[in-house]
């Protein structure tokens, strides 16, 4: 049996439940435990694949093509431990499977119930998804006190009642507001939560108390007295303004130890941060700094573009850089023009999207930057418009599009595969493939790279694997005129048959790359990502007026 540590959350929403989770995560990793890490999220959707930017943030993929709750973005970005399906689970998804086995009879004629059928289930989810680890930690969406989060907290609250405090640990995180007016730092609503979880038969083991100042140690004494925790397992989680420095906060407060000793672990080693200090070191004493423009669709909701914008960072993070982000919504470049909101800018991103608003826009700063020679990386949909760009301004197929935005054009150089592939026999053989032909291609596939790009070069190895989330891809029958008119095709799916890098040749622009996957999916602080590194770097040749690159050539 797994020990497991479950995260719950209390009196507000948003206050990084996911990110002090993986902090805890990481810190056990560098002391020799095997981690995973798992979220369960009370919405009814069956997963969050189909829901708006705007309501959900991120749409986060991995490795096996889950589409997934955005925290599991921050899980892997903290731990070394690769999460798949099983690591993310909803409410749809859990009546989903119950309601099947009803169907298939399974119950026996049984009443089926909240519990124990439906907490059974997540229950078993949660068997699944952390079985084999040394410790699990097990985030529950939501806030305390939401109907929808109940059934979770009545199954972690069995678990503990049948394994006991060795096996199961309950960590909860709450608000201690600072009132400006009456220049006090508040415990009531910490009491206020507390009491509501125990009023569900939980009571926490350790409090985390996120506040703008450090919790003074008479409120955390009075926090421990009315909430029944011991006050060492009180901890202060102040604002932090470096993310990474999170671990070594809670490091410093023996968090990790406190955990340890409950779950009575054996790590084989201390815990080792260096890595951490080093990120934090790089973030706070940095030798340059460039300016980025993420031009999107949903850049009101940075969360939309969550991993992009970290990806950036950890890209800058490599080479000591600090990265600002200049955050552009796409649709204003057909308004207010590429020239007047990119002309400061030391390089240009254009991330992934669905649907026609704001696509011309993504058009427009592709050709803005290739014509002026701003370094530019394009993902998905920014891809796809660096090829539309491409194909209707520098190999004359006016009125080229993807068909996403128009079914008639009479250049769809960007196509569902199930569209084009009728002419190009050699893609035939794709048409089994399930993920393809119209439904989502998703998950992790390879792609060999072309020797002598940029992408080849920067990889450093031929064959790369990222994960993908798109339906449209570009469309082989106009692969040769693309490449007649200079477009090189730097990456490709393993069978030939696919798209997935496309670049300008290096004499022509100092750095143009385009991708149909996610780079940013696997990019990490303590690694960076080659394309965002290489991208930083060629923000910063720019910004220095190539002045880097001559160093680096002397
Ligand atoms: N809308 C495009 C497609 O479906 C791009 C998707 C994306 O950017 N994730 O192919």
């Amino acid at each position: 049996m797994t020990p497991l540590i479950f995260v719950t959350g209390g009196v507000v929403s948003s206050l990084g439940k996911g990110i002090a989770a993986a902090s805890l995560a990481s810190i056990l990793e560098t002391r020799g435990l095997k981690v995973t890490m798992m979220k369960l999220d009370p919405y009814i959707n069956v997963d969050p694949g189909t829901m708006s930017p705007f309501q959900h943030g991120e749409v986060y993929v991995t490795d096996d093509g889950a589409e997934t709750d955005l925290d599991l973005g921050h899980y892997e970005r903290f731990v070394r431990t690769r999460l798949s399906r099983r690591n993310s689970v909803t409410t749809g998804r859990i009546y989903e499977a119950v309601i099947r086995k009803e169907r298939r009879g399974d119950y026996l004629g049984a009443t089926v119930q909240v519990i124990p059928h439906i907490t059974d289930e997540i229950r078993r989810c949660i068997d699944e998804a952390t079985e084999g680890y040394d410790v699990a930690l097990v985030e529950i969406g939501g806030t305390v006190g939401d109907i929808e989060s109940l059934p979770f907290l009545e199954a972690i609250r069995q678990i503990r009642a049948e394994r006991g405090p060795e096996k199961a640990l309950f960590m909860h995180l709450t608000l201690v507001p600072w009132i400006a007016a009456a220049g006090e730092l508040k415990t009531k609503p910490t009491q206020h939560s507390v009491k509501e979880l125990r009023s569900i038969g939980i009571q926490p083991d350790v409090l985390l108390c996120r506040s703008e100042q450090p919790l003074p140690d008479g409120e955390r004494r009075k926090i421990a007295l009315f909430t029944n925790v011991p006050e060492r397992a009180v901890i202060s989680v102040q604002d932090v303004d470096v993310l990474y420095k999170l671990p070594l906060e809670l490091h410093a407060q023996g968090l990790d130890a406190l955990v340890v000793d409950r779950l009575r672990l054996q790590p084989p080693r201390p815990a080792d941060l260096h890595e951490w200090e080093a990120a934090v070191d790089a973030t706070v004493n940095p030798v340059d700094e460039v300016t980025i423009a993420v031009v999107g669709k949903y850049v009101d909701h940075k969360d939309a573009y969550k991993s992009v914008g970290e990806a950036l960072k950890h890209g800058g993070l490599r080479q000591r850089t600090r990265v600002n982000l200049k955050w552009l919504e796409s649709q204003d470049m057909e308004t207010a023009g590429a020239e007047a909101l990119l002309a400061d800018v030391d390089g240009i991103l254009v991330p992934g999207g669905f649907g026609d608003r704001g696509f011309e826009g993504k058009v427009l700063t592709s050709k803005f930057a290739r014509e002026h020679g701003i370094p530019y990386f394009g993902i998905c949909y920014g891809m796809q418009a660096a090829v539309v760009d491409f194909a209707r301004h520098r190999a004359g197929l006016e009125g080229a599009n993807s068909t996403e935005n128009d079914k008639q054009c009479p250049h769809p150089v960007i196509g569902l595969i199930t569209e084009w592939r009728t002419s190009t026999g050699d893609v035939e053989k794709r048409d089994e493939k399930s993920d393809l032909g119209g439904t989502m291609r998703l998950g992790l596939q390879e792609q060999r790279l072309k020797p002598g790009t940029l992408a080849r070069e920067l990889y450093g190895k031929d064959v790369v694997a990222e994960r993908h989330r798109h339906r449209y891809e570009f469309n082989n029958r106009y692969r040769t005129q693309l490449e007649d008119a200079g477009l090189v095709i730097a990456g490709k799916s393993m069978d030939d048959t696919l798209v997935e890098v496309v670049e300008l040749p290096r004499d022509e622009h100092p750095w143009f790359l385009a991708c149909q996957a996610h780079p940013e999916f696997l990019s990490t602080p303590r690694e960076g990502h080659p394309l965002f590194v290489g991208f930083i770097r060629a923000a910063r040749e720019k910004k220095a007026g190539g002045s880097l690159l001559k160093e680096a050539r002397a």
